[in-house]
């Protein structure tokens, strides 16, 4: 079976390696000509909006899916009238408009942070009173990594902050502040069989994120499993999601959702008995999902912008490396390494080492 990929990045990198075991083949299309995942199957080098590659990709694929979340709706629909295509064109349309996936949350009883839409200067003006200080400004579309966000403190931060923005329509939503940053991460098949993974554990840093880790018995692992559940269900949803969340006492409060594999479970691929990205293959190739049984304690640590030495990172026990084949670039992921061990000992000291490699190298 061959399954057809827009984006050829680390993401698509990954999920090919996941398939290839399971006898799956890849087809990517994606404009770079040196994509990192295009040596594990075809090349399709060109826009995502041509139609003569898209008709290609639709032919010689038997299922589509993608790894980013601002493909446009209507390539999904021009793709799906000849091929499946995973998941729904209606997980993008919500999820690519902050204000439409903040209302759709809500109105499945998934608490949000406070937030209210903008479009000029004035409606910021006019919403502080209601939202408070401290506020992020995020622009409604296309931001990701902390892109497009400005923290504004008081009301003296309003006119920078509508001006670094230029002028986009925006959400202004209340700071929560939050103890804890998680995501939920479950699979759903065709068939509606759904698999959830433990909560992963999130520290970001200038919006990006720069650790995940697995959290055991999670206190709060039942209602997020809730909230992912009515999720899924209501987008119709088939494959891997991920849902972010805030974490303040016992509330959760939803930040986004991502309709693809997702950065915070890159630990699932040593530390679970079957990675993100298998069981994304194995739900939109109607398969039965594979246990998300934790191996252990996992701790996975992102490299931005550069790497450490292969030779000192391997040097620690039980740390896996994943380079990505990216030229380094300011502020870009290129590799991340994920450490797993059996016991609960030493593992804080393996992270500590794991980080401060990864600020000495650090470009972002
Ligand atoms: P986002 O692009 O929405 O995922 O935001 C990136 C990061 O900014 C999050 O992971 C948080 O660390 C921080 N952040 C975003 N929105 C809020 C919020 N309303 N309150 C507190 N922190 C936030």
């Amino acid at each position: 079976m061959v399954i057809g990929i827009l984006g050829a990045g680390q993401l698509a990198r990954m999920l090919a390696l996941a398939g290839k075991p399971l006898g799956l083949k890849f087809i990517f299309l994606d404009p770079t000509p040196i994509a990192c995942a295009a040596d594990n199957g075809k090349h399709l080098i060109g826009d995502y909006t041509d139609p003569k590659l898209l008709t290609q990709l639709a032919e010689e694929a038997d299922i589509i899916t993608y790894e980013f979340e601002n493909v446009p709706v209507e390539i999904i629909d021009f793709l799906s009238e000849k091929t499946p295509v995973y998941p729904p064109a209606k997980a993008l349309s919500v999820g690519q408009d902050r204000i439409t996936e903040k209302n759709f949350l809500q109105d499945l009883g998934i608490a949000t942070a406070p937030f209210k839409a903008v479009s000029s200067l004035e409606d910021l003006q006019q919403a502080m009173p209601e939202i408070g200080y401290p506020a992020i400004l995020k622009t409604r579309r296309l931001g990701y990594d902390g892109k497009g966000q400005v923290v504004l403190k008081s009301e003296n931060d309003l006119s920078n902050a509508w001006q670094a923005v230029k002028n986009a329509p925006c959400v202004i939503e209340g700071f929560v502040p939050f103890e804890r940053e998680v995501s939920i991460i479950a699979s759903r098949s065709v068939s509606g069989e759904i698999a959830y993974y433990p909560l992963s554990e999130n520290s970001h840093d200038k919006g990006i994120l720069r650790l995940a880790k697995n959290t055991r018995n999670d206190p709060l692992q039942q209602k997020a499993e809730a909230y992912i559940d009515t999720l899924l269900k209501a987008l119709d949803y088939v494959g891997t999601l991920a849902l972010e969340l805030f974490v303040v006492g016992d509330t959760i409060i939803a930040n986004e959702f991502a309709p693809r594999v997702h950065n915070s479970g890159h630990w699932t691929i040593e530390g679970s008995e079957t990675s993100q990205f298998e069981n994304h293959l194995r739900a939109i190739t109607d398969m039965p999902l594979g246990s998300t049984h934790s191996i252990g304690y996992s701790a996975m640590q992102n490299f931005i912008g550069g790497v450490p030495a292969s030779e000192k990172l391997l040097a620690l026990a039980h740390v896996h490396l994943h380079l990505y084949d990216k030229t380094a670039r300011k502020g870009r992921k290129i590799a991340h390494a994920t450490a797993r061990t059996d016991s609960a000992e030493n593992f804080a000291d393996l992270i500590k080492q794991l980080s401060e490699l990864a600020a000495a190298s650090d470009d972002s």
